[in-house]
């Protein structure tokens, strides 16, 4: 997944060294708000950690976001046709294109996974709670200190807690948010925070395709039958052909076989095998190619393998069919919103890097909306397991919230 870091050029012209070396006073004011706002911040990681979300099960932590959400004074807030939750922090110019600012709710644990959160001196334990509950957290400790500095954002802040980010929910509640939902056509930035680690920026979309294909074949008797098509040699020969594949390296490009199943019994020849593949690139070009290639090795390894055996109680087909869908980009490095992240983290002394990943900014970033991914918060570890925790240490938690808040505000100070 992060593979490709990247040097971070800070456009040179940009005055933002003096802006933040001296915050202004109600930047102050917020800041202070943060700090003081730690155990509330620790509590709320711990209750919303608490409430299961597995894929398509987020409606129970979604609900306690919308109650916190109005709490906080968000306006309009409401969960949408998928069960994004949603709530807007009105700007000074409300016909602008709003910033959207979103946490994932789901985690990748099925319900039947027990989740109580161990604190431990400076680390508290659960599954899902790097990510990422702490920046569903984060989300509502940002709304506090706008509110107990009384800064109004330049324009209009949307905030989401959105479904359907992790592998099966194929980023559904992002998808949602950028092509049916009403709101598509007010977004002009897109910031996911999603992950504990603050000192990275995720400004490339890692797209993926994936696919199950069916092999078919008439199947029969392993010796009265000898001599027929076999569909497991059809898909050797598939997998076979994708590994002579050498991918371009310009923009890392991917590809795996990666589960199977099928087949009757050892003294059968089968009559179905199932195979699974994962492609993936930063790079639309080089996945459809890549995809391309794929699809015809299939064919050729059926047509091998319906030329090489007998196919007279059947032949040998292939039906591939597409399971997984995230779609490539990537927000330049040149694009305001990139830039302002990256100064934020330079003036607080993170040696940020930019890298491509997969996660909910891949949609915005394919319709070429600028969009990024940012993590808020001390440090997370062991993300999708079940030994999963973060770093709470105060001084660097804090920072890490603040920083990431500051991120927000200088977004939101982007002209569109
Ligand atoms: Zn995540």
């Amino acid at each position: 997944m992060r593979t490709l870091l990247l040097p971070l050029l800070l456009a040179t012209a940009t005055p933002a060294l003096a802006q933040s070396a001296t915050p202004s006073k109600a930047m102050q004011a917020a800041h202070a708000s943060i700090a003081a706002d730690y155990e509330q911040v620790i509590a709320e990681v711990i209750e919303l950690t608490e409430i299961p979300a597995p894929p398509f099960r987020e409606t129970a932590r979604g609900a306690r976001m919308a109650e916190k959400f109005k709490a906080l004074g968000l306006t309009d807030v409401h969960v949408d046709a998928v069960g994004n939750v949603i709530g807007t922090r009105p700007g000074v110019d409300r016909t602008a294109k709003a910033l959207m600012v979103a946490a994932h709710l789901d985690t990748v644990f099925p319900p039947d996974v027990a989740i109580k959160v161990r604190r431990e001196g400076n680390t508290l334990h659960a599954p899902g709670i790097g990510d990422t509950t702490v920046t569903l957290a984060a989300l509502l400790a940002f709304n506090r200190a706008l509110t107990a500095a009384k800064i109004t954002p330049a324009r209009d802040i949307i905030f989401v807690a959105n479904v359907g980010e992790e592998g099966q929910g194929d980023l559904r509640g992002v998808r949602h948010l950028f092509s049916a939902s009403p709101l598509k056509a007010r977004i002009g930035d897109f910031i996911s925070f999603d992950g504990s680690n603050v000192a990275r920026i995720v400004n490339g979309g890692v797209g993926s395709r994936r696919y199950r294909v069916a092999f078919k074949g008439p199947g029969g008797h392993s010796y009265g039958a000898f001599g027929i098509v076999n569909p497991m040699a059809a898909m050797a020969g598939t997998v076979q052909g994708l590994y002579k594949i050498i991918p371009p390296t310009d923009v890392k490009t991917t590809f795996a076989a990666s589960t199977i199943a099928g087949g009757t019994s050892v003294n059968s020849i089968p009559n179905l095998i199932l195979a699974e593949f994962d492609m993936r690139s930063a790079s639309t070009t080089n996945l459809k190619a890549l995809e391309a290639q794929f699809l015809q090795i299939i064919t050729d390894s059926v047509a091998a393998e319906n030329a090489a055996r007998d196919t007279r109680y059947g032949k040998i087909s292939a039906v591939p069919e597409l399971i997984g869908d995230r779609p490539a980009g990537t927000t330049p490095e040149s694009d305001p919103l990139v830039q302002a992240a990256a100064r934020v983290l330079k003036a607080g002394g993170y040696d940020a890097e930019l890298m491509p990943s997969s996660t909910d900014s891949n949609i915005p970033i394919s319709l070429g909306i600028p969009a990024i991914t940012l993590g808020a918060g001390g440090g997370g570890f062991r993300a999708h397991a079940l030994d999963e925790y973060v770093n709470v240490e105060r001084v660097a938690f804090v920072k890490g919230i603040t920083t990431a808040f500051d991120i927000v505000v200088q977004a939101a100070a982007i002209k569109r």
